[in-house]
């Protein structure tokens, strides 16, 4: 069989144990737990003592495991940060441009870029016919 199916979601064992199952495993297992008729269940030829099952996640889910683990935390940017560093996001990702006020309401804005053009093409106007 070279059938390689996906493993989509992963068993955490309270030991550190990942057990990575493809969706349709994980979800059938999932309802054998949920059901909590067992305090046994066997998957993927082994057999778990469902107590010690801290639960059935993602790889997302896991990967942020592993980062909170290791000391990281995750900014309102959603950007990982080491331990002990500081979070510079805001100054490097502005979410809100500020538009310049240039030309609103009065237009003085657009006069002052007409006088400027103006200007340039008087300052340049022989260069170019
Ligand atoms: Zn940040």
């Amino acid at each position: 069989m070279t059938n390689l199916a996906r493993k989509e979601m992963c068993v955490l064992m309270r030991n550190g144990i990942e057990l990575w199952l493809d969706s349709d495993k994980a979800t059938t297992f999932g309802n054998d737990l949920t059901e909590g008729m067992r305090t046994v269940v066997k998957i993927e030829g082994r057999y778990l003592n469902t107590v010690d099952i801290v639960g059935i996640f993602t790889p997302q889910d896991l990967d942020d495991y592993k980062r909170i683990k290791n000391g990281q935390w995750k900014c309102t940017k959603g950007t990982w940060h080491a331990k002990g560093e500081d979070c510079k996001c805001k100054w490097q990702q502005p979410s809100v441009w500020e538009a310049p006020e240039v030309g609103r309401d009065t237009g003085a804005g657009l006069e002052q870029l007409r006088e400027t053009v103006s200007r340039i093409k008087g300052n340049n106007g022989h260069s170019e016919t």
